[in-house]
């Protein structure tokens, strides 16, 4: 057995009752969290420690949990923030990567957004798209945590969106969705010392009939795992949802038996007043990706969901996948949409990108916070920079969400292992995967000119 024992000017533990323990210390035994208290009180733990972390000036805190990603989406980085309307997605994004990524294109640029996450304080994905045994390797590799699954659709998703109501359902690929599910859950669920584990994921109630919606129900069912699906999540679908089922995303999805506690909706923007009361009823999860659907130009209604105590947790779904960003945007866009600053504090932004994401992957009895027994997934922020100062101690939560940026995590570990030490990737050459991800990107844009001479 192997022991770490960290010491920093605060550990930030978001369990008990205190926000941070000023001159903290973590113990850590191989992968697991053996002791978190006053460094004072846990001197003995770090004389008989193998290895001695000292941290000055730094926060520690619990690993990152993102609960709505698709590392594959490297390759249509910074591709659509800029183009207005639907054309972000339904223009760019979803004709490449359905006509012109293929599975051999995934895993370096994959891998490249693994590392952006890691780097930037992620400790845990809950990760769906196409290709998934490709970016469970990307999990396995990077070191990250992950909750895989395939997404099944049964449609070209491009054809989604603009207020389309005609759909050519194609059978071919919802069986080939789940085939590449069942090869998941069958070859990685528990792999990697049991840092991948997988889901069920419907692509979107708009992009899957009710037939396959309810096969992928008893699928995650039969290996006791959770459901993972975009969920009111672009402009046009609750009018689909309406015009071909006379019935708005979540009610649809309610009635066919979908919802409840192992349910995760990515972004539910689109809900209405009914529809958020019947996610609060079911204990449905949402993933709010509060920085994703800003570029898109529309908001989910926060206002509501927070009042009624929906679960919320963060996602970044792709393109960037900076949780500091996430957590900014969700703090700051309600209160301009509401006017009430109170909404969501520092303190509570970190609770729903720790903790409260942990809660709704249904894995916060080993991550999300810092206690003993607990998974050693935990993040150092070197704070010993002009923008955090000077402050007082009882603003820390708020001086690290409004201040801080993801370029501080110094030190990253995941299951106990150092992956970001003093900012840089212990495992992985940065610089020559960045020119790996490129070259396999620009292959993609090369064969997909058809697609941006439009
Ligand atoms: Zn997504």
């Amino acid at each position: 057995m192997t022991t770490t024992y960290l010491s920093a000017d605060w550990v930030i533990p978001m369990a008990g009752s205190e926000f941070a323990i000023a001159d903290g210390a973590v113990v850590l035994e191989d992968d697991r969290i053996a002791a978190v208290g006053v460094a004072r009180d846990l001197a003995a733990r770090k004389e008989a420690a193998d290895r001695v972390v000292s941290l000055p000036g730094h926060a520690i805190l619990p690993g990152l949990v993102n609960t709505h990603t698709h590392v594959a989406g490297a390759i249509t980085k910074a591709m659509t923030e800029d183009v207005s309307g639907y054309g972000g997605a339904f223009k760019v994004a979803l004709p490449l990567h359905e006509h012109y990524v293929r599975k051999e294109d995934v895993y370096l640029p994959g891998l490249l957004h693994a590392v952006e996450m890691i780097r930037t304080g992620t400790t845990t994905i809950n990760e769906c798209w196409w290709h998934q045994p490709e970016s469970a390797k990307v999990i396995r590799d990077s070191g990250l945590r992950g909750v895989v699954a395939a997404e099944v659709r049964e449609m070209d998703s491009s054809e989604a969106g603009f207020g389309r109501m005609e759909r050519n359902w194609n059978r071919r690929m919802a069986d080939e969705g789940v085939e590449e599910a069942i090869d998941l859950l069958e070859n990685w669920h528990g792999k990697a010392d049991g840092r991948i584990t997988c889901r069920v994921a419907p692509d979107g109630p708009d992009r899957c009939t009710p037939r396959l919606l309810v096969q992928l129900k008893e699928l995650a069912d039969k290996y006791g795992v959770g459901l993972h699906a975009h969920t009111a999540s672009v402009p046009g679908e609750a009018e689909f949802m309406l015009h071909t089922y006379g019935k708005r995303t979540i009610h649809f999805l309610h009635d066919l038996g979908l919802l409840g506690p192992g349910y995760i909706g990515a972004h539910c923007a689109f809900v209405d007043d009914g529809e958020i009361e019947v996610m609060r009823a079911t204990g449905t999860c949402m993933s709010h990706t509060a920085y994703l659907v800003a570029k898109r130009g529309y908001y989910p209604p926060m206002e509501k969901i927070y009042k009624a105590g929906v679960s919320v947790s963060l996602g970044s779904d792709w393109l960037s996948n900076d949780m500091w960003k996430v957590m900014r945007f969700a703090a700051l866009i309600p209160r301009v949409l509401s006017g009430d600053v109170g909404i969501r504090s520092g303190r509570d932004v970190l609770r729903m990108a720790t903790i409260d994401g942990a809660r709704c992957l249904g894995m916060d009895d080993s991550i999300g916070s810092l206690e003993a027994g607990k998974k050693a997934d935990l993040v150092a922020v070197d704070m010993r920079k002009p923008w955090y100062h000077p402050f007082r101690a009882d603003d820390l939560a708020a001086n690290l969400v409004f201040n801080g940026n993801s370029g501080d995590v110094s030190e990253v570990f995941i299951d106990g292992r150092h992956l970001v030490s003093s900012g840089q990737m212990t495992q992985i050459d940065e610089h020559k995967l960045i020119g790996e991800a490129r070259a396999a990107a620009q292959s993609v844009w090369t064969r997909a000119a058809p697609l941006f001479a439009r």
